[in-house]
């Protein structure tokens, strides 16, 4: 299994490239809940979010003589594969399904990689990835459950509590749990004690009914603010799942109206730019399913969004998502 020693080599490896985002404070939150409150910028990314630490570690260790990679990927992996893949030179072919926001299938081909859109699920993205590798001899890159990927993600942990070793709690986005399986692996190797939160949105948390389930669960995939948490674990998952029910101490839900809020808050307190993945861990706080007692971190996971979408909400217009409407509003200082 991962330990600690297999996150300090990735650390190594994505050296110079995809390493030491910004760690800044948020001084409006630090203020409104008397600790301080840090933000992880991974937005910050050349690719603008964090999966190029995943991506980069699993490209760099695959064989010489490897013909090119495949994944399928709700959009932020995919682009850490393109741009992964093209450092070494490698052909990168990124499947994913109809869902998938247009904003981000151009992105992944001005990074230089091939998408193909198949189906309206992660799952049928995930089938016709599989189908790449078998007949076209492509290697394929899972964004979630892949040791290499895991210990990418892990270096986050370890650059957040070198930083400030006081940190008491991490709030982590929660998906397919590549990241928050890293993060914890790192993080409680180095402070055992310290708390693992992750967090999802209330409509197809897919890791977080697994976790109460005991086992990997299919969810029903729905549109939400935060896409990039949709998709489902794998019914075969290896890695991430054991890794986040082993070391998370607590999954929290918020809904698509607290990610909208928190959308806006990091906008108009912070000025950052922000997916709604990002944000629920400002959404969790800002909801109060969490109260913080010491230093509290989260990871501002990436900022490839829709910008229409983003403005009609930094605007307070009310946003369909399917046959869910979140009924807008100005902000308003929590
Ligand atoms: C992938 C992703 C996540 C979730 O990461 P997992 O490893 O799948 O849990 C969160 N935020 C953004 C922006 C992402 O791209």
């Amino acid at each position: 299994m991962l330990d600690l020693a297999d996150i300090l080599a990735a650390q190594n490896i994505i050296k110079g490239q995809a390493d030491h985002t910004p760690f800044v404070p948020s001084p409006f939150l630090s203020d409104k809940f008397g600790v301080d409150v840090l933000l992880k910028l991974e937005n910050m990314q050349p690719i603008g979010a964090f999966k190029l630490r995943g991506a980069m570690n699993a490209v760099m260790n695959l064989p010489e003589g490897t013909k090119g990679v495949t994944c399928c990927s709700t959009g932020n992996h995919g682009r850490g594969v393109a741009y992964a893949a093209k450092l070494r030179g490698l052909r990168a072919v990124i499947c994913m399904s109809e869902l998938v926001p247009k904003a981000k299938v151009e992105g992944i081909q001005q990074l230089g990689g091939e998408v193909w859109v198949k189906g309206n699920s992660q799952d049928d993205a995930m089938a016709e990835s599989q189908r790449l590798c078998r007949e076209e001899g492509l290697v394929e890159i899972s964004p979630f459950d892949d040791p290499y990927v895991i210990a990418g993600q892990g270096t986050i942990g370890l650059e957040m509590l070198s930083a400030r070793p006081d940190l008491e709690t991490l709030l982590v986005p929660l998906s397919g749990g590549g990241l928050a399986a890293g993060i914890a692996l790192a993080a409680k190797a180095i402070k055992p004690d310290i708390k693992l939160i992750g967090i999802s949105m209330d409509r197809g948390a897919a890791m977080a009914a697994s976790i109460k389930a005991g086992h990997p669960v299919d969810v029903i995939e729905v549109a939400s603010l935060a896409d990039s948490l949709g998709g489902g674990i794998g019914m075969d998952n290896k890695f991430s799942f054991p890794i986040c029910r082993d070391l998370l101490d607590e999954t929290i839900l918020v809904s698509e109206e607290e990610i909208y809020r928190a959308m806006q808050c990091l906008f108009y307190e912070d000025r950052i730019v922000a997916e709604g993945a990002c944000v629920v861990g400002i959404a969790a706080l800002l909801g109060g399913h969490f109260v913080p007692k010491g230093p509290v971190a989260t990871v501002v996971t990436g900022r490839n969004l829709d910008m229409d979408l983003f403005t009609k909400i930094v605007t307070g217009q009310d946003i369909q998502l399917g046959d869910y409407q979140i009924k807008g509003a100005a902000y308003v200082r929590p």
